[in-house]
């Protein structure tokens, strides 16, 4: 162990407890996972603190010695933005799991970063409110995290992003000064809004030790239906019609291609919705709270699409458990994709005008390359993100055409989970010089010695760059 780990435990060992520092033998494997299965490396140390003060003492500590740290959650993070790179200490928040009781009256609730997305949706439900996002990785994501990728899921065409359910929050800087900003207040223009600075900064920023996130009326009634198209032009014209007819009560729209949705039906172990044949499925879902009128005017839609040569085959939900059915066909994609060895996935947002001659010239151009690649596409096309696999002898090439192909659509390298480690080489396809430069300019200002998430979101030498300020 070198001497600066050993000055670092003895500073820390005291002010966080017992369990607050694990070193040596102490840290488990676990420190190490990641989605991806690209381990990383064995942290030295980890440091568990239970309370802000703890991570204000931890980071203040760190960066006295400048000391890399990289923070993580759930890590379930899909970026390499919590994988530990070696030297790293971890500074977890796995003991900050605590939160208030919701506020039915201002519709909030106060989270600790550790807390999981799946805690604070049952204590919503608890007492009779919604919290507006999921991810299928709710069981395990966390707040924190949640908040340094801004994350999405299925409801963002209804709620929004994760920045639209965070009312304020606390966050400690690199040198372990705290900026608390948990008032709650759906208006504050008092000055800057700084909290803004810490959503889907990725931890480069500040660690989130708190949050006062907004929750939403629980709706009465769900209602999904499962379509059959002939076109991506057909499901978008649908999104369309949808949107206009049933305004804020559509909730979801989501979108999976036909070579993935017939290798799906090919290895289901339920029944599938719809026969596989048809080019492009979606599951659209709208939550009310006139069961019978709303589930009336969604249907009327929908059959209207029928009739109009939108829609080819519809199925709707007509009870709970046939609701619960058709999410559980959504989320079967994973089943037959992630046991496919050396499939690249990405995740990208394109503007639904040139989605279709997106598809088109990049699946042509995968194939002139890899003749025998497959494409497997799904994603939520309520909001022009879209899961983009390729099983291919040449996955460098494959990235390069998808990734320079969505910057010529006007979209974005990542619409989810974050740039990290992993996609950081294109991040500047998609943002201009000034722009990472103004990130970097951010950085300098409130991580001038680079302890924070060092070369995550895009590469910093803070000498160098202090300076050219
Ligand atoms: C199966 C699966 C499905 C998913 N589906 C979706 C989806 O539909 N939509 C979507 O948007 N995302 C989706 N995700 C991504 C998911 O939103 C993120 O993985 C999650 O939000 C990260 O939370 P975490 O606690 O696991 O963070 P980690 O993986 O631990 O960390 C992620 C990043 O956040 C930083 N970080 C973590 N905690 C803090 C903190 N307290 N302060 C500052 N920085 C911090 C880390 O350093 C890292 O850079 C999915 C992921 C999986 C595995």
């Amino acid at each position: 162990m070198s001497p600066e780990t050993q000055q670092l435990l003895s500073a820390l060992g005291d002010r966080l407890g017992a369990g607050g520092v694990l070193a040596g033998s102490d840290v488990d494997q676990r420190y190490r996972d990641d989605p991806d299965g690209k381990l990383g490396a064995l942290p030295e140390v980890v440091l568990r603190p239970r309370d802000t003060e703890g991570i204000a003492a931890a980071l203040a500590a760190c960066n006295d010695l400048g000391q890399p740290i990289v923070v993580q959650g759930g890590r379930t993070g899909m970026a390499g933005g919590g994988r530990v790179q070696p030297g790293e200490v971890v500074l977890s928040l796995e003991r900050m799991t605590g939160f208030t009781a919701p506020d039915r009256q201002a519709a909030s609730i106060v989270a600790e970063a550790g807390a999981t997305l799946e805690a604070v949706q049952e204590a919503a439900d608890g007492a009779g409110l919604m919290f507006g996002v999921d991810v299928g990785a709710r069981g395990s994501a966390t707040v924190g995290g949640n908040i340094a990728t801004n994350a999405g899921g299925i409801r963002v065409l209804r709620y929004g992003m994760y920045r639209a359910q965070v009312l304020g929050l606390e966050a400690v800087l690199a040198d372990g000064s705290v900026l608390t900003s948990l008032k709650g207040l759906p208006k504050d223009n008092s000055g800057y809004d700084l909290s803004q600075l810490f959503i889907g900064t990725e931890g480069t920023l500040g660690v989130v030790t708190r949050a006062a996130l907004r929750l939403h009326p629980k709706p009465v009634c769900e209602v999904n239906a499962f379509c059959a198209l002939s076109s991506l032009d057909a499901a978008i014209a649908l999104l369309g019609q949808l949107r206009q007819k049933l305004g804020p009560l559509l909730s979801a729209y989501e979108v999976n291609f036909a070579p993935l949705y017939d290798a799906m039906v090919a290895s289901m172990d339920m029944p599938a919705p719809l026969p596989a044949g048809s080019s492009v499925y979606v599951l659209a879902e709208i939550q009310g709270s006139e069961p019978e009128r709303d589930g009336e005017r969604f249907a009327e839609v929908l059959m209207q699409a029928v009739e109009d040569g939108v829609i080819d085959d519809v199925v709707v939900s007509q009870s709970p458990r046939e609701f619960r059915a058709l999410w559980d066909v959504r989320e079967d994609a994973n089943r037959v994709l992630f046991p496919i060895k050396g499939l690249i996935s990405v995740d990208i947002s394109i503007p639904l005008a040139r989605m279709g001659a997106f598809l088109r010239e990049a699946s042509a151009a995968i194939h002139a390359n890899d003749p025998d690649a497959d494409i497997y596409v799904f994603g939520h096309l309520g909001d022009g993100n879209l899961h983009y696999q390729v099983r291919t002898v040449d996955p460098a090439v494959a990235y390069d055409i998808v990734y320079r192909g969505v910057a010529a659509a006007g979209g974005g390298v990542s619409a989810e989970h974050g740039i990290g480690l992993d996609k950081k080489k294109w991040l500047h396809l998609v943002r201009s010089d000034v722009e990472i430069a103004a990130m970097q300019r951010l950085k300098a200002a409130f991580d001038p010695k680079n302890i924070l998430n060092p070369g995550r979101v895009f590469d910093f030498g803070p000498s160098a760059f202090l300076g050219e300020i």
